[in-house]
């Protein structure tokens, strides 16, 4: 039952006379807050919502400035809750105005008569968890507190406009503006000198608008940002029909997408896209007008890779200096500091058009920075600029800025969260916060909120935080807390996404670097919209999975952990694989395995180019063996890695490892030759072992012959590969020869052991099952054959062998006899660096471009080589933030 509207209470005694009692208290009526309502007041909460505003909007009550529209289009920045309200609302515009969007928030509160329970002009200014009583108490600057069960922060994420951070501002004569508090009586700027401070998507709006009307307008910019022309005009017919020729599917599609606007997932990547492609792709996403499509549809590594991205920046640089006519000014607007896309990329109309007036002037302060503001205007370091009106379009404290404004938040125990915070926001799912009980966030810290499109983020948060106070309801259970667990899996996990795109590598608003002091890093959820969203659903389907919840009448539950433990890619990767719902590997037969394999290669990127791919034979212990051999486009001769694919001695060939052999061939600049190997059941052991000795026996006496260096050279090799690699240094040891420097040995086979912890733990789910290990050793091997050390090297002497760097994956069957393998050489005096890759499965490592996170694993093999090899370790342009780092690696 809903509870008193206003009653006290003997411990709020103290309080005040009057405490509005309510299930839930929403602070924040913008498009999170006015959809919270609608859906607790359905589902017989009592609620009441506070704004600090006098009427609904949040962003669009508060953003007023000219030129303010959404840089999202329309027909997708909006509700989907309610199809009815879809049919009663059309937009006329592309990309609507604020005034339309506030009308259309409006006309939201109207339909549903949500403004009763609204207290408008009303500030939250703190909050405190009453563990007795189980509820919050907020207080206010206008009337009574409130007590509720349940306290859902709808603040916002850029809501809380930034102190201008320089010094003299009350000193100024004239009119001060800032785009985030815009007045609501109209600003007349006619016949003035107006100075624009900041170029992020506000000031860019709102340039070419004042442009218009001033007499003289003097942009102030510290950093340039990206702008992309907006092409605005009426919704574009092709995407309305595409809504309106599947309403539901349309919305679906969006909200498992990436940024929460249904645009396909781009396959491409530009090494595969002639200079043409490219060009033309990039064209059409020009005159095409949308953020969203630019960012996504080019090729599919315009946001995970540096030389990727630069190719798409490189092209807006051009635009750039093509519209611009002042070549000066053209260079001093041109982005060179941080990769598209990673600082969030403006629309306009007209921007870069603007610097060709005459009566607009860009002050870069890279080279003249602020000194101060007087009286009759702005000094920087070269000159005095007097000025009418100063307008600040320089941003927000985003994302904890409003949530930290109300002060204190006391959880449980006393803690506060801005001492829980001191470092950066900790969340879990960007929804709660260990320790503070019962407190929510709409598109908190941790969850993709400004990196999506805030309409469908909205609503995703809204709807599962509702859908739990229900189930939490009618399970009796009255507090729900985050466990630190929980909390700090999903603080790993968000650091995990983060090494994936190239946010890391420019400092903004998202990560806090434009509020000085502030603590740094990526606060918004990186991995997507649509991988957060089933995140979400898998919380709840493992049975509120770290959450710990209480009531009077139950039993406390709490099904402590974490929710990914695998890095994210491989996440998508395995779940790929499980929609396909395909068959086990091994009821497909040898040669239907084979088949499928390679049909299944046919679909994963290319591998980069290299200086020279040379396919040929060599003699192996039986036979003619065929090998392909991938060298550097450096001058040679180059030092040679004798490769061993992977595929259970059953699958694959001397190509199938190809994009990992180009990869690993770029990154070391030494010749890889990949060996056709013999395979199983045709060849049964100790064919392979001994192909991969003879075929190394004659690498090394014909190294000069293809381009190699003369000397001890290095073998290589991938799960079955790895342990052919390995065999090979023994019997390299025991018959004389080849000298070989160092091995590197990726998930290698080493032991027919079955009963080592890893064989359990990810004896499913992980695509290399238990079942299928086990099919390829019977179609290897007989049982009486395999302690022989040719087929389970941790079975052999391991005395005098060559360095290794062994690498294991955490889900892996194969994990513990790597580790094992590395841990009995180390013993035995070889020199052994162990890899374990965290949140990693047994493909893992190879799938280059696929399963970006393991690009520091590849670093790190790739340093091995060269050490191996007597070389400072290589350090290929592009890798800046992925060398490998203990937490990212260690299992
Ligand atoms: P808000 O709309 O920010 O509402 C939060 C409300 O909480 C505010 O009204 C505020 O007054 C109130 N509040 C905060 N603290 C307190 C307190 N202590 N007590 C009482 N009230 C409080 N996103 C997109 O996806 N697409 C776009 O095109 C887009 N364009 C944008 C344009 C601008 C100019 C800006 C600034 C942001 C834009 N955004 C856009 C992001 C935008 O913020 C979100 O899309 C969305 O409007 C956020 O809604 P919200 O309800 O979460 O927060
Ligand atoms: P912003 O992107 O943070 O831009 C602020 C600008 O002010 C930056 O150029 C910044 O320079 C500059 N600046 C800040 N402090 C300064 C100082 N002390 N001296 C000189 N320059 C200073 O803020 P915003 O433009 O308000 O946009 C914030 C976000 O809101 C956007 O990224 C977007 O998500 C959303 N938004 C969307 C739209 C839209 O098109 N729909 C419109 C407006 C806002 P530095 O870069 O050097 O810090």
């Amino acid at each position: 039952m809903p509870e008193a509207m206003v009653a006290s209470s003997a411990s709020e005694a103290t309080r005040g006379a009057t405490t509005q009692q309510v299930d839930v208290a929403v602070v924040g009526a913008g498009f999170a807050g006015l959809y919270l309502l609608n859906r607790l007041r359905k589902a017989g909460f009592s609620s009441v919502l506070l704004e600090e505003a006098g009427d609904v909007g949040g962003t669009w009550y508060w953003n007023r400035y000219p030129g303010a529209r959404c840089d999202i289009q329309t027909i997708d920045y909006a509700y989907t809750f309610d199809p009815e309200l879809e049919r009663a609302w059309q937009w006329s515009e592309k990309y609507a105005t604020q005034p339309e969007i506030l009308r259309y928030l409006g006309f939201v509160a109207d339909r549903y008569d949500l403004r009763r329970d609204i207290r408008f002009g009303t500030k939250v200014t703190a909050t405190t968890w009453d563990q007795a009583a189980e509820r919050w108490w907020l207080t206010t600057d206008n009337g009574a507190s409130v007590s509720c069960r349940y306290c859902i922060m709808a603040t916002g994420c850029l809501s809380a406009p930034k102190p201008p951070e320089i010094d003299g501002v009350k000193d100024f004569k004239g009119e001060v503006y800032f785009t985030g508090r815009w007045p609501h009586e109209e600003i007349k700027l006619a016949g003035k000198r107006v100075a624009v401070i900041g170029t992020g998507s506000s000031g860019i709006q709102l340039i070419p608008l004042i442009a218009e009307q001033a007499a003289h307008l003097t942009v102030f910019q510290r950093t340039p940002n990206f702008a992309l022309p907006a092409h605005n005009g009426a919704p574009p017919a092709d995407r309305i029909a595409l809504l309106e020729g599947d309403r539901a599917g349309y919305r679906e599609q969006a909200r498992m997408s990436l940024a929460g606007v249904p645009w396909p997932q781009q396959m491409a990547v530009s090494w595969q896209l002639s200079d043409a492609e490219r060009r033309e792709r990039f064209e059409t996403a020009w005159a095409a007008g949308d953020l969203v499509y630019i960012l996504t549809q080019l090729w599919a590594d315009q946001a995970v890779d540096v030389d990727g991205n630069t190719l798409l920046a490189d092209l807006i640089r051009e635009k750039i200096r093509e519209i611009v006519k002042d070549p000066e000014t053209a260079a001093a607007l041109t982005p060179h500091d941080h990769p598209f896309g990673a600082k969030r990329p403006c629309l306009d109309t007209n921007y870069y058009a603007t610097y060709n007036r005459p009566n607009v002037t860009l002050v870069n302060l890279r080279q003249e920075p602020i000194t101060g503001i007087t009286a009759s205007g702005i000094k920087t370091g070269k000159r005095s600029l007097d000025v009418d009106v100063i307008v600040f379009a320089t941003g927000f404290d985003a994302m904890t800025g409003a949530i930290m404004a109300v002060h204190p938040i006391t959880g449980r125990d006393g803690k506060s969260l801005s001492d829980v915070w001191a470092n950066g926001p900790r969340t879990y799912l960007g929804l709660t916060v260990a320790g503070f009980p019962n407190l929510f966030m709409i598109t908190g810290p941790g969850s993709p909120s400004v990196l999506s499109n805030m309409a469908v983020s909205i609503e995703q948060h809204v709807d599962w935080v509702a859908d739990r106070l229900i189930a939490m309801r009618e399970a009796g259970l009255t507090t729900i807390e985050a466990t630190e667990t929980a909390q700090a899996g999903w603080a790993r996990h968000m650091a995990d996404c983060s090494t994936l795109t190239l946010h890391r590598l420019a400092n903004t608003w998202y990560t806090g670097a434009n509020v000085p002091g502030k603590a740094s890093g990526v606060m918004p959820y990186t991995g997507g919209v649509g991988p957060y969203r089933t995140i979400c659903d898998e919380v709840v389907s493992c049975g509120m999975l770290g959450f710990r919840l209480t009531g009077p009448n139950v039993p406390e539950q709490c099904n402590d952990g974490e929710v990914v433990r695998l890095q994210p890619d491989v996440r998508l990767v395995l779940n790929m694989l499980a929609e396909m719902n395909l068959p086990p590997i091994e009821s497909m037969g040898a040669q239907g395995a084979r088949d499928f394999v390679a049909e299944f290669n046919k679909s994963r990127p290319a591998g980069r180019p290299v200086g020279e791919v040379v396919d040929g034979t060599l003699p192996g212990a039986d036979g003619p063996l065929p090998y392909r051999l991938y060298r550097p486009a450096t001058p040679g001769p180059h030092p040679i890695v004798v490769y061993f694919h992977g595929g259970g001695w059953v699958l694959g060939d001397e190509q199938s490892d190809d994009p990992f052999c180009r990869d690993m061939c770029r990154r070391t600049g030494m010749s890889f030759v990949s060996v056709g190997y013999r395979h199983a059941p045709e060849h049964r052991f100790p064919a392979a072992a001994e192909d991969g000795y003879a075929a190394t026996r004659w690498i090394a006496e014909h190294a000069a012959e293809i381009g190699g260096k003369p000397g001890p050279l290095m073998v290589a090799g991938w799960s079955a590969g790895g342990n052919i690699a390995a065999v090979t240094c023994q019997l390299a040891r025991d018959r004389g020869g080849p000298a070989i420097s160092g091995q590197l040995l990726v998930c290698p086979v080493t032991d027919c052991g079955f009963d080592r912890p890893s064989y359990t733990d990810n004896a499913t789910g992980y695509f290399l099952t238990r079942s299928l290990m086990y099919w390829f050793w019977d179609i290897y091997c007989s049982p009486a054959d395999r302690t022989d050390p040719r087929v389970s090297p941790l079975r052999g002497k391991l005395e005098n062998l060559p360095p290794a760097l062994v690498a294991t994956c955490e889900f892996d069957p194969l994990r513990d006899e790597g580790v094992a393998y590395a841990e009995a050489l180390s013993a035995a005096g070889a020199p052994v660096e162990q890899l374990k890759a965290r949140g990693h499965f047994h493909s893992s490592l190879t799938m280059v471009d696929v399963v970006i996170t393991g690009v520091a694993a590849r670093v790190q093999m790739a340093d091995a080589l060269c050490r191996f090899a007597g070389l400072p370790p290589e350090r290929k342009e592009g890798d800046e933030g992925v060398r490998p780092r203990s937490d990212s690696l260690a299992a």
